[in-house]
């Protein structure tokens, strides 16, 4: 068993409590680390040091083009230990290590970016109509920012938040999932090396309602950045409203992936795969919601079935490996609980069903990649997040109703469309309520692109020259160049 502390105010600490907690390996179903279970006394020092570090001069009195330095390095020594990092990540969440590693090398790219930007923050000398004075903003940072993460891709997820934030000049509390809190803390030696004062960069480990909700009511806290469910995401979002604090909100969604008749099928084929299977359904925009035109829908079902059938479960560190396990026992259960629940509702199963029979899978925390059809958009394998590998077939006749079927949800993360028609590729993505529309692609992200889901997939952007927004306030300054104070008794 590994042994991690946590770190507050540039120290590796234990919880005050003394308390422990476990992570697991999926693929093997044991626990493999022991991390401290922090609670609101932990949470005290963090934000304390997090407040303390935004007006120390060694932070404060950084000149932007110094701060950007920094992200710079730390890009340059986190490319260097990404494929540790990635072991690590596969460990806690049994993600492919395939996936992990394209995942942790592309990661230095946040901080480049996001150095680069550092000094490119301009306020604005506006041209005021209040005759003999001056008036300027300036863009400073909000303050002591929360980061709250998920399990599914901790690093990727914790650098949308962190590189924008440190650029912007905040400091940062962090708290992992209970269920991946190792990548972090490796993260955070690197992070340590490159010379970022104390206070920087605190992260407290532990339970949500123990460390996350103390963290969100802390009242030095300016910013609360989460990323996880949105039952989740509303309890913040309300605690934040009591302390009026400005939030930005990642949760879930029920992405619809479009195919039309005229679609180039066997690219289709593949994108629906990837976007339902890729790290077993256990990503915010997998496209769970297949749309298919009934002029083709049994013809498309029939090859994606072929395909489907040949994904090899096992070993998420086997480069062999297809998918992996699901990340922990309760999202295995409610998994199960969706496909029994599909099953209830009428839809049929086409494949999949259950946990994988293979012995040597029998450790692990499996689900065969399952796939539904005669599905319609009001059965709640329809309408609610499983965030597993279970995709639902709804047929569709005609644009209109395509359009329609894919609006119909709670949730607006992603839309994927897939038509060889040019007219129907460009006016399609306007008309679907979606913060990022994949038209003959799936899943493709980048540090220059905001990424962000509409209705009750969340609130802000995070990537591209929009996050950075969402950690600066604005200030105007206003300086009288008159002589004299007018009388305040005579109104102009
Ligand atoms: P979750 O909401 O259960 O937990 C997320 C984090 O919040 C964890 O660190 C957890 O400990 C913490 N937490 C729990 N209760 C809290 C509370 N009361 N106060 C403060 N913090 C609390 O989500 P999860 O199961 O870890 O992750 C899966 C969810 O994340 C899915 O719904 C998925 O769609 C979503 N997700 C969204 C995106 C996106 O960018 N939109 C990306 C990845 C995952």
């Amino acid at each position: 068993m590994q042994q991690y502390r946590m770190y507050i105010d540039g120290r590796w600490v234990e919880s005050l409590s003394g308390e422990w907690f476990e992570s697991f390996n999926p693929y093997t179903g044991q626990p493999w680390a022991r991390l401290p279970r922090g609670n609101g006394a932990d949470v005290d020092c963090a934000v304390a040091a997090a407040a303390r570090a935004l007006r120390d001069p060694a932070w404060r009195g950084l000149t932007a083009s110094a701060r950007g330095e920094l992200l710079r390095r730390l890009g340059d020594a986190l490319a260097d230990q990404a494929d540790f990092l990635a072991g690590i990540e596969v460990r806690d969440n049994g993600k492919l290590y395939a996936e992990m590693r394209a995942q942790t090398r592309y990661l230095r790219q946040w901080y480049y970016y996001y150095g680069g930007l550092a000094d490119k923050i301009e306020g604005a000398v506006i041209p005021t109509d209040k005759a003999g004075h001056f008036n300027y903003t300036r863009h400073e940072p909000v303050g002591v920012v929360a980061a709250i993460i998920p399990w599914n891709s901790p690093l990727l997820l914790a650098s949308w938040k962190l590189a924008p934030a440190l650029a912007a000049g905040n400091t940062v509390v962090f708290k992992p999932s209970e269920y991946t809190s190792a990548s972090l803390l490796e993260f955070v030696r690197i992070v340590e090396r490159v010379g970022f004062p104390p206070g920087v960069l605190n992260v407290v480990t532990g339970f949500g309602a123990e460390v996350g909700a103390p963290l969100v009511e802390h009242p030095q806290v300016a910013k609360v950045a989460f990323t996880g469910s949105d039952q989740t995401g509303r309890q913040i979002y309300q605690a934040a409203a009591r302390g009026m604090k400005r939030v930005t909100m990642e949760l879930g969604g029920k992405s619809p992936n479009i195919v039309f008749a005229d679609a180039r099928q066997e690219n289709a084929v593949k994108g629906v795969i990837s976007g339902i299977f890729a790290a077993s359904g256990q990503t915010c925009v997998a496209g769970s919601r297949l749309l298919v035109q009934r002029a083709i829908h049994d013809e498309f079902v029939d090859q994606l079935l072929a395909f489907a059938r040949k994904a090899r479960l096992g070993d998420p560190m086997s480069p062999d490996t297809q998918v992996g396990p699901v990340t922990n026992l309760p999202q295995l259960e409610k998994i199960l609980g969706y496909i029994d629940i599909a099953r209830a509702e009428g839809a049929e199963c086409l494949l999949g069903g259950g946990r994988p029979g293979a012995p040597e899978l029998g450790q692990g925390w499996f689900v065969e990649p399952t796939i539904f059809a005669g599905v319609n958009n009001r059965m709640r394998i329809a309408r609610e997040e499983v965030f597993g590998p279970v995709l639902s077939i709804i047929p569709f006749e005609d644009e209109e109703e395509a359009v329609a079927i894919a609006n119909d949800s709670p949730y607006g993360l992603a839309a994927g469309l897939w038509t060889e028609d040019l007219r129907r590729a460009l006016s399609l993505p306007d008309r679907l309520e979606a913060g990022t529309v994949w038209v003959n692609t799936y899943r493709t992200m980048s540090y220059l692109t905001p990424f962000g889901g509409f209705k009750q997939s969340g609130l802000g952007k995070e990537s591209g020259q929009d996050a950075l927004r969402e950690y600066l306030r604005t200030k105007s300054v206003w300086l009288s160049t008159a002589e004299d104070v007018p009388d305040p008794f005579v109104i102009r």
